[in-house]
């Protein structure tokens, strides 16, 4: 495995330690829980809107309906693609705040990533999503990866919610 593999799978294991650990146990308390999608886009497959939405028709009438704009107005389709925004998720459970397909195969991928996730070396954490806190999962990710690293900080000059943590050499080689 090289070294750049080995560094993304540590942070992947980091950032799903953290959102186990101070972030999944907050969702149940949110203010402004993610899964309401008035903040947020999901992107979904059409096995997923046809599942959740219940949908009877085939995927070519629903996208013609969707086209015409008779379609649930929160579901937009893009390139193959479904992006909803502006209506709960109906996975969710708004009595108890809680996914109600967790560790279902049919659960979107961007709903685990969310709010930290690896990418390409690097931790994205979303500050949209209180539960984040960063100078928490920076000092995890030091703790993690050990003295001959350092964390640089840095936010998206377009969407300053989304923070990229990098990992630098401090100076000496990693044992
Ligand atoms: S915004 Fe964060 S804390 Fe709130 S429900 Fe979503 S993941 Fe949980
Ligand atoms: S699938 Fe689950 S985690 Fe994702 S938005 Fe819907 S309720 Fe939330």
């Amino acid at each position: 495995m090289s070294s750049r593999r080995s560094l993304a799978t540590e942070l992947a294991a980091a950032a799903a330690a953290y959102q186990t650990a101070d972030v999944i146990p907050h969702c149940t308390q949110c203010a402004k829980p993610c899964c309401k999608l008035d903040a947020l886009v999901l992107e979904m497959e059409w096995k997923q809107i046809k599942t959740l939405w219940k949908i009877s028709d085939s995927r070519a009438v629903f996208d013609k309906r969707l086209a015409a704009g008779e379609g649930p107005q929160e579901i937009r389709e893009s390139e193959g693609l479904y992006f909803v925004h502006s209506k709960p998720c109906p996975a969710y459970d708004q009595a108890g705040g809680s996914c109600q397909i967790y560790g279902q195969a049919l659960k979107p991928v961007g709903c685990s990533d969310f709010p930290v996730y690896e990418d390409r070396g690097s931790i994205m954490a979303d500050l949209r999503c209180e539960a984040v806190d960063l100078k928490a999962l920076t000092a995890r990710l030091a703790r993690t990866l050990g003295p001959d690293v350092r964390i640089v900080q840095s936010a998206d000059r377009e969407f300053p919610f989304l923070v990229t943590l990098s990992v630098r050499s401090s100076g000496s080689k990693r044992k």
